[in-house]
């Protein structure tokens, strides 16, 4: 049995109104899924569903085991509490409590330590120093990230985000969905709506909802590796280009249409993005430099052995480049004598194998 088990999930508002249509899939435990799906096609409808909030027409959600829509009164408030963390769109922040105060506000098994696990939890979305603001003495991004850490409180089992970037910046949505890529990382079952598909592509796997009905069910890329490979690659280009470490955005065309990839790059120690501006950090730069090797010495290798030509060598050399392990890339290397540049001028990072001087 999947941890989540959406079967048949219908919702009627009225007559001619299917906010939901015969609606069903899995989650896993630990796994990260984004519902996709234009506006007006279901996806609050299914995710207050999810979480307790609302209950369908017919059709039934099994979440850890429980089968939510058997749960009344107290059973439902203390499963919402217990099992689901909710991110809104809106904020849904009490605006006469403080920041700490709206977080303990969602605190459900009370203690004496309440303030000091939601300072703790406020820390942790970086809001250490804001514990006494009122929502309107925070900006729109500050107050999501105390929903995050309202949404933390309890420790749920799934963390619920209907669009919780929809009304943010990019600095706060790259915040905001940096918290959601750690809190995954740490073992959460995550759901997130998002028309973004930007943010979708964070996600392990996409659903979409379209009239309220399920309409495809799309795997992660199995690319997203090589996809990292090829934006390490363009940020290296344009340090080459420019002679300049520190990248514009703009200096790398690759970077507006890859913004959730970036920062997950971000995330993982490969670049830095903290400026605004692009830096590699010294892994990334490692990488990137193996990368550029892999991908300079193939267009040498494609050129030299298999007199393909110049023009057309890089698209060839792109789709062998990603195989190449580090040992292989060396015997090509070796076997090509070391050579310092790729078929178009551009200098071939040197590896272990190459001559020191
Ligand atoms: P989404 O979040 O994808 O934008 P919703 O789930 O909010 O979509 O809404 C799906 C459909 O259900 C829409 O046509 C919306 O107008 C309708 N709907 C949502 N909530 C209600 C409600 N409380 N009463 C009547 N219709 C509703
Ligand atoms: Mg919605």
């Amino acid at each position: 049995m999947s941890f989540i088990e959406v079967e048949g999930l219908t919702k009627t508002y009225s007559a001619s109104l299917n906010a939901l249509h015969h609606v069903s899939f899995t989650v896993e435990k630990g796994e990260w899924i984004a519902v996709m799906g234009p506006s007006g096609s279901g996806k609050s409808t299914l995710m207050n569903i999810l979480g307790g909030l609302d209950t369908p027409t017919s059709g039934r959600v099994i979440l850890d085991g429980l089968d939510i829509s058997r749960l009344s009164g107290n059973d439902l408030a203390r499963f919402r509490a217990e099992k689901i963390g909710f991110v809104f769109q809106q904020f849904h922040l009490v605006p006469y409590l403080t920041a700490i105060e709206n977080v303990m506000l969602a605190q459900y098994f009370h203690s004496l330590s309440d303030e000091r696990e939601a300072a703790e939890a406020l820390a942790r979305v970086g809001l250490g120093d804001r514990l006494r603001h009122l929502p309107s003495q925070l900006s729109g991004g500050e107050q999501q990230r105390v929903c995050v850490a309202r949404a933390l409180i309890n420790q749920p089992n799934v963390i619920l985000a209907d669009e919780p970037t929809g009304n943010l910046d990019e600095v706060n949505e790259a915040l905001v969905m940096g918290l959601l890529t750690e809190l995954h990382r740490e073992g959460h079952t995550v759901v997130v709506v998002t028309h973004d598909p930007e943010i979708g592509r964070l996600a392990e796997r996409r659903i979409e909802l379209h009239h309220g009905r399920l309409t495809e069910v799309s795997a992660a890329p199995a690319h997203e590796e090589e996809l990292i490979d090829d934006l390490l690659k363009a940020v290296w280009h344009a340090q080459e280009d420019t002679g300049r470490s520190v990248m514009e955005p703009d200096a790398v065309p690759e970077f507006a249409p890859n913004r959730a990839t970036f920062l997950l790059m971000a995330q993982e120690g490969l670049v830095q993005l903290d400026t605004g501006a692009i830096t590699f950090a010294p892994r990334g730069e490692a990488r990137a430099r193996h990368v550029l090797r892999r991908h300079r010495l193939s267009e040498r290798l494609l050129c030299e052995t298999f007199g393909i030509d110049k023009d057309v060598v890089d698209e060839h050399a792109a789709k062998i480049e990603h195989s190449l392990s580090p040992q292989v890339t060396e015997k090509i290397c070796t076997f090509l004598h070391h050579p310092q540049t790729c078929p178009h001028g551009s200098p071939i990072p040197r590896g272990e194998c190459c001559p020191k001087k």
